[in-house]
């Protein structure tokens, strides 16, 4: 399973430096909104600092700010949180796409009968072994029936895990985001 949070920080030191880490994590453990004051308070650094990381990480799209006026002082609040949605977002719709492909290729080997040669471990779709009258083309061995059953479990497997790990974080997407 992959950590999203941890790829997450990850992916912001990857991009901007181990420096920034610190805000993020601030951030990411606190799971509310937060002033860059009170981050400046939490990891006892100056204030400036901790709006420089900010900013950076804003450029990149890892945190996004609401900003409110201060009615006493007139000065603006801002309350930073981090975008952790997107990056569970990209990673989801990535697995989507493995699913295609898995299911897609689930799909050929049921639809089709498989034909290898001993000799070089080539396999050929019925198709091709009838039109090279069972021979290999390569090496012109006789080609034997292909048992594709491990690979169908195989890919059945795979797919299944992946459909749980959408569906577990798509719940959790929800979750957070109500
Ligand atoms: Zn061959």
């Amino acid at each position: 399973m992959v950590n999203v949070e941890e790829l997450f920080t990850n992916l912001a030191k990857s991009l901007l430096g181990d420096d920034i880490v610190d805000v993020l994590e601030v951030l990411l453990r606190k799971g509310t909104e937060m002033t860059d004051e009170e981050i400046a308070n939490t990891l006892n650094i100056k204030v400036n600092d901790v709006r420089k990381k900010l900013n950076l990480l804003e450029e990149q799209g890892f945190v996004s700010y609401r900003k409110t006026r201060d009615k006493d002082s007139g000065w603006y609040i801002y309350y930073w949180k981090p975008n952790i949605e997107q990056i569970n977002e990209i990673l989801l719709s990535r697995k989507r796409l493995i699913l295609d492909k898995l299911r897609i290729r689930l799909e050929y080997e049921r639809n089709n009968t498989f034909f290898i040669c001993p000799q070089d471990n080539a396999r050929y779709s019925f198709e091709e072994a009838f039109e090279n009258e069972f021979k290999c083309p390569k090496c012109g061995s006789q080609l034997s029936y292909y048992d594709s059953d491990k690979i169908k479990t195989f890919l059945e497997q795979k797919i299944r895990q992946i459909e749980e790990e959408i569906e577990k974080e798509t719940k959790l997407g929800a979750n957070k985001s109500s």
